[in-house]
């Protein structure tokens, strides 16, 4: 018998596929893990080899029989780095110095895997993510985690909470469906679900429970309805709709190449959101017009060790290339909040999204920001790129950030290391403090970006995640469009250019509130991108319109104002 369930669409899209359960969370395995002596651990670590490598033995045998090329080549490549001695040596000589065991393999493939990355050659430069795999095979099966296999078509994931590095991290293509029990459309599972275009429906609740591995479902982000079970008829007709938005996207990727211009004459950058470097493929293919907020924290989270200055810069300088020279917009680090990074052990916090997060992370950790900084300023030589500081709520923040952006040039200068010295340095506006003061900050500044996610969630004190009150939770909301004006005037009064790359940016209902105010560049998540370039060139300017909306009496009548 089919079920429905009933959340709230996130991301618009539909998917029949079957679901994966994803449980339980590696960083909290790991925490939780009993330590035994040295030999023990040691002993620990040969078994779970043996574990994995008699598995990955036994599917090289499976894919062999059907005729699986690709899958056969990855299974025979991890096999032989699961028994590779060196791996091992280092795994081994870690254990014998007192490191639990799981550690030990996650950092021996870590340092085994940055090896290959450095290494010229494309081929073995790609191994760097098979080292890491296995790696984590190991460390599952050590802590008894059952590795989710993303590998199959038409998979559904579904979790209580999804930690957002792991939808960035999601293999192309796969993955069709997402299911969230909490968090709402700004948390940021659901904004990289939403760069990488996959159908997702939140809130849930604790009916979440009840949809089980490997049962078949039809998620309907349309309606934020999940089916459990469907009868045929009901997949099929999904099967159906979810063909007919395949070629809808098809037309979407179509328009990438028109220009983003109201119909008279006023132009507007579309840039793009990306949380992966390799997002920037996939922007690129919808017309983006460079990068107006890279989410580096992603580079931060889904490993156990601080990424070096060089693991940093290899990905900063991938995306920069691509953006061949139209600006890429580098914010720095914003964990805290729904991003934790359990290896910094921030301690538990009453109120994360209102602690120790992101610019405050950064000015009191100078050592991990100054390395963050040297990463960006070497990548910039290969284009063109900006520093982007988040969380801003002072100038002592900015003027502290730009003493270590130049402490950063010239360490690099005595390092003897190429860097650019022409950078554009501005803030995120996504307090409400950093948007009322923006006649002052803009004098540091050389661009604003205005960040509606939290700018939203600030004003109107209501939880950016928490669906319990997502009802009060809309940029459209009078006092945020009050801020949001304030920031396009001061940022012009001074001269500078102000973006936005808050979720609302990539709302077409919004294009033409936004357009009237000013703004220079919109910054969104790819799919999002032809949409709001349809709308724009649909439209004329009407500066009337900001008075108009300003003096609405809330959300609701501001939407009906511009839709
Ligand atoms: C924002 O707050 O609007 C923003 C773009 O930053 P994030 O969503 O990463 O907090
Ligand atoms: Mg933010």
């Amino acid at each position: 018998m089919a079920e429905i369930i009933k959340g709230k669409g996130a991301v618009p899209g539909v998917a029949v596929g079957t679901v994966l359960v994803l449980s339980t969370d590696l960083n909290k395995a790991l925490a939780k893990y009993a330590q035994a002596a040295p030999e023990v651990e040691e002993k620990k670590y040969y078994a779970a080899q043996q574990t994995v490598a008699d598995e990955l033995e036994e599917s090289v045998n499976n894919a062999r029989g059907k005729d699986k090329k690709e899958q056969l080549a990855i299974l025979e490549t991890h096999h032989g780095i699961i028994l590779d001695p060196v791996l091992r040596a280092g795994i081994v000589e870690k254990i014998r110095q007192h490191m639990a065991a799981p550690l030990a393999v996650l950092k021996t493939s870590e340092e085994m895997a940055q090896m290959f990355a450095d290494i010229e050659d494309a081929y073995l430069r790609e191994r760097a993510a098979d080292i890491k795999d296995v790696g984590k095979k190991i460390v599952h099966e050590m802590l008894g985690i059952g590795q989710p296999d993303f590998e199959r078509e038409n998979l559904i994931i579904c979790g209580e909470e999804i930690d957002p590095c792991v939808i960035a991290d999601l293999p192309d293509g796969k993955v069709t469906g997402v299911i969230i029990g909490h968090g709402s459309t700004t948390s940021h599972a659901v904004i990289i679900a939403k760069a990488k275009g996959i159908p997702t429906v939140v809130g849930l609740g604790q009916a979440v429970k009840r949809i089980e591995n490997n049962t078949r479902i039809v998620l309907d982000a349309n309606q934020g309805t999940v089916i459990i079970n469907p009868d045929e008829g009901t997949s099929e007709s999904y099967t159906e709709k979810a063909k007919k938005e395949l070629e809808l996207n098809q037309y979407y990727l179509s328009l990438s190449e028109l220009p983003a211009v109201t119909l008279d004459g006023t132009g507007v950058t579309l840039a793009a959101n990306i949380g992966n470097p390799k997002d920037i493929d996939n922007a690129l293919k919808y017309g983006c017009n460079g990068v107006g907020l890279f989410r580096t924290e992603f580079v931060f989270m889904g490993r156990e060790t601080l990424p070096t200055e060089e693991e940093q810069y290899t990905a900063y300088k991938y995306v920069i290339e691509k953006c061949s020279g139209k600006l890429c917009v580098i914010r720095t680090m914003d964990i805290g909040g729904d991003k934790p990074l359990p290896y910094l052990n921030i301690e538990k916090e009453e109120n994360p999204f209102l602690g120790w997060r992101a610019i405050r992370i950064c000015l009191e950790r100078t050592d991990i920001f100054l390395t963050q900084i040297k990463a960006i300023l070497r990548a910039g030589v290969y284009g063109n790129a900006a520093i982007m500081l988040p969380m801003i709520i002072s100038m002592e923040e900015i003027l502290g950030a730009k003493a270590i952006i130049r402490q950063a040039m010239s360490e690099l200068e005595s390092e003897g290391k190429k860097y650019t010295s022409q950078i554009q340095v501005g803030i995120m506006v996504e307090t409400p403090a950093a948007a009322l003061m923006t006649p002052v900050l803009a004098k540091e500044c050389d661009f604003f970006s205005i960040g509606t996610n939290d700018l939203t969630q600030y004003t109107l004190a209501v939880d950016r995640g928490n669906p319990s009150v997502s009802k009060l939770y809309s940029p459209y909301h009078p006092a945020v469009l009050n801020l949001i004006d304030t920031t396009v005037r001061a940022a012009h009064s001074n001269n500078i250019w102000v973006g936005m790359c808050g979720e609302m940016a990539g709302d077409p209902v919004a294009s033409r509130l936004l357009l009237a105010m000013g703004i220079d560049e919109l910054s969104m998540s790819a799919p999002s991108i032809p949409k709001v370039k349809e709308k724009v060139r649909s439209i004329t300017l009407d500066k009337a319109l900001v008075t108009r909306a300003l003096s609405q009496l809330n959300a609701d009548e501001v939407t009906k104002l511009l839709v």
